[in-house]
C-alpha cells in the first residue's frame, strides 16, 4: 500500500509538491483552509470584471511545464501561454515614457534614444545578469542550502571561483549606479529588488539576476490568466489521484519522538507517514507546532514588503497602457526609506498597473478594462491601514491624472482592496509579507528556513517563506527541492 502524505495548504508550492509526490507513488491529500486552491495565486470576479488576485508577472514557465512532463503529459495540451513582445511600459512625472521591449537589442536602442544611455550598457548589464543567474541557479535554486552535499558539489566550486562577480559585497543600487549613467535607468533596474519584496538600497547586487529572467528568458502571459496556472495544476494533481480537502484548516501537526504522526483537522486526528507544510513557516511553528522547538532567529527576521492592491473596474480603455505599466516616484530612495524604516506609505508612491483585459478581453465588459493597481507597502505591524489606504487612493488617483493627463478616477465603477491585513488573513502569510523574510542583507539566503525539519525526520516545508524564496518560480523550485529529498 502507498505511504500517505498530508500537504498543508494548496498554494502553488503545495500543489506542485502534491504532483511530484503523487508521481513518486505517494498517496497525497491536500488540506486547504480556503474554499479555493492557489492561495495568493487565485482570482475573483466583481461586477463583470475578472481579476487575478495576486501574481501578475509570469516567468520561467518551464517550471510549470515540467510538472506535466513528469506526469507523462504534454503541457501544451493543457496549459497555454504567450511571450510578451513588450515587457513593461514605464512612465515618469516629467513626461518621459519608455517601452521595455522583450528583444534586448530593441530595448537597448529605445533606451539610447529616450535616455541617451549607450545601448552597450544595457547589453553588458543583461549579459552579466545571465552570468550571475547561471552560477546561482546551480548553487541556490536547485538544491537545499542546508545539506553539506550542496556546498561540496562542482556547482558550488563554480560559485566560489566567481564570488567577486556575484555582487554579494555591494548593494543593488550601488552596482546599478556604477553601470548606468542615467538616474532613470538606475531606478528602472533598482525596481527588480521589489520582485522579492526588498529594498534596492540595502539588498545585495546579487539580485541583479532577476532582470535576466524577464529580458533574456522572457515574460509570459497565460492565455486564460494567471489563475490558469493554479487551475491546470490542480486538475493535473487530481488526475494523478491527489485529493483536495477545502475549508479544512489544519489546527495542529501531531508530533511524536523525532517524527510527526499526522495532523489535526476540525478536532479530528488524521494519521500520516509524512507531512509537508505549505503554510508560512512562521505560522506553521507558532500555530501548528506550539510545543516544538522554534528556530526563532529565522522566524523573527524582518519580513519582505507587502502590498496594497486596488482592483478597479474602469469603464474606458486606455490605449497608452499595456499589460504591465509602472508610474515611478520622483524620489525612489525616500519611498523605500519610508517603507522599510518608517513602515509607512510614501506620499508619492511608485504605482504598478496590470491590465489583463489587454490580452484577454473577456476579463472586462466591452469598452472597459480591469485594473490591478499595486503599491508596495510595509509588512503589517498594526499600522492604521484604513487611514493609510484612504490617503494612498487619493495620491494614486492624482498621480495617474497628472501623468496620463485625464481624470482617471471618473471612470472607476467598481473597487475591491487587498492590503497587508487581508493578505495575512487570506493566506496565513506572517504580517502579510508577499515573499517571507526580506532579502535586505547579504546573508538573507541563509536566514530562510530549510525545506526540512531538523527535529522531525518526516516533516518538510515548501513555499515562498522557505528556501529558496518567494515568487512563483522559487515557490515551484522549493517543491522540486523538497520532493527530491523525499524518497
Ligand atoms: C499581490 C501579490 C502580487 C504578487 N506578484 C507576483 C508576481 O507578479 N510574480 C510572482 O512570481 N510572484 C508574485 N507574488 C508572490 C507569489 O504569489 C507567491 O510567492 C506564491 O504564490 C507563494 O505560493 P505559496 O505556495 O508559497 O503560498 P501561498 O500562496 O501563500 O499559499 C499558502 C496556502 O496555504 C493555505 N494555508 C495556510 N495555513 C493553512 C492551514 N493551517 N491549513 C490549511 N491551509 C492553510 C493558505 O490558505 C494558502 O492557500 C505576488 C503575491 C501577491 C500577494
Amino acid at each position: 500500500m502507498s505511504k500517505k502524505v498530508a500537504i498543508i495548504g494548496a498554494g502553488i508550492a503545495g500543489i506542485a509538491t502534491a504532483i511530484r509526490l503523487a508521481v513518486k507513488g505517494w498517496s497525497v491529500e491536500v488540506f486547504e483552509a480556503n474554499a479555493y486552491a492557489g492561495g495568493k495565486l487565485s482570482s475573483f470576479e466583481q461586477e463583470g470584471y475578472r481579476f487575478d488576485a495576486g501574481p501578475s508577472l509570469f516567468t520561467l514557465p518551464h517550471l510549470v511545464d515540467e510538472l506535466f512532463a513528469l506526469a507523462g503529459k504534454s503541457p501544451r495540451d493543457y496549459f497555454q501561454y504567450e511571450r510578451l513582445p513588450v515587457i513593461c511600459h514605464y512612465f515618469w512625472e516629467d513626461g518621459t515614457r519608455l517601452q521595455a521591449h522583450a528583444q534586448v537589442e530593441d530595448f537597448a536602442q529605445e533606451v539610447a534614444q529616450v535616455l541617451g544611455e549607450p545601448a552597450s550598457h544595457i547589453i553588458h548589464f543583461l549579459k552579466d545578469s545571465a552570468f550571475k543567474y547561471e552560477v546561482l541557479d546551480g548553487l541556490f535554486l536547485q538544491d537545499s542550502l542546508h545539506k553539506i552535499s550542496t556546498w561540496t558539489s562542482a556547482k558550488a566550486l563554480k560559485g566560489y571561483i566567481n564570488l567577486p562577480r556575484l555582487g554579494i559585497f555591494g548593494t543593488m543600487n550601488q552596482a546599478n549606479a556604477k553601470q548606468f549613467q542615467h538616474p532613470k535607468l538606475v531606478q528602472l533596474f533598482n525596481r527588480y529588488a521589489t520582485y522579492n519584496g526588498s529594498d534596492p538600497y540595502q539588498t545585495p547586487a546579487t539580485l541583479n539576476i532577476i532582470p535576466h529572467l524577464e529580458y533574456n528568458l522572457g515574460a509570459f502571459f497565460p492565455k486564460k490568466g494567471m489563475v490558469d496556472i493554479t487551475n491546470t495544476l490542480v486538475s493535473l494533481a487530481e488526475s494523478l489521484g491527489v485529493s483536495f480537502h477545502y475549508q479544512m484548516p489544519v489546527e495542529e501537526i501531531i508530533t511524536g519522538e523525532k517524527k510527526v504522526k499526522g495532523i489535526r483537522v476540525k478536532g479530528q486526528v488524521l494519521p500520516f507517514d509524512l507531512v509537508v507544510s505549505n503554510m508560512d513557516v512562521t505560522h506553521t511553528y507558532r500555530k501548528l507546532l506550539p510545543q516544538a522547538h522554534h528556530p526563532n532567529r529565522l522566524l523573527n527576521q524582518p519580513k519582505s514588503s507587502s502590498g496594497v492592491i486596488f482592483y478597479w473596474g474602469m469603464n474606458k480603455t486606455f490605449p497608452s497602457l499595456d499589460l504591465h505599466n509602472i508610474f515611478f516616484s520622483d524620489n525612489y530612495r525616500e519611498e523605500f526609506r519610508v517603507m522599510f524604516e518608517e513602515k509607512s506609505l510614501y506620499h508619492d508612491p511608485t504605482v504598478y498597473i496590470n491590465i489583463t483585459s489587454k490580452y484577454k478581453p473577456d476579463d472586462a465588459p466591452a469598452g472597459c478594462e480591469n485594473w490591478f493597481v499595486l503599491v508596495n507597502a510595509p509588512a503589517n505591524e498594526g499600522q492604521d491601514w484604513d487611514t493609510l489606504i484612504a490617503n494612498l487612493r487619493k495620491n494614486v488617483w492624482q498621480k495617474l491624472a497628472r501623468i496620463l493627463g485625464e481624470d482617471v478616477q471618473a471612470y472607476c465603477e467598481t473597487e475591491a482592496i487587498l492590503d497587508p491585513r487581508s493578505i495575512e488573513l487570506k493566506t496565513s502569510s506572517a504580517q502579510g509579507a508577499l515573499y517571507g523574510n526580506s532579502s535586505n542583507n547579504r546573508y538573507a539566503a541563509f536566514l530562510r528556513h530549510a525545506n526540512f525539519s531538523k527535529n522531525f525526520s518526516n516533516l518538510y516545508f515548501v513555499g515562498g517563506s522557505v528556501h529558496p524564496g518567494g515568487g512563483i518560480p522559487l515557490a515551484l523550485s522549493s517543491a522540486k527541492i523538497t520532493a527530491n529529498m523525499i524518497s
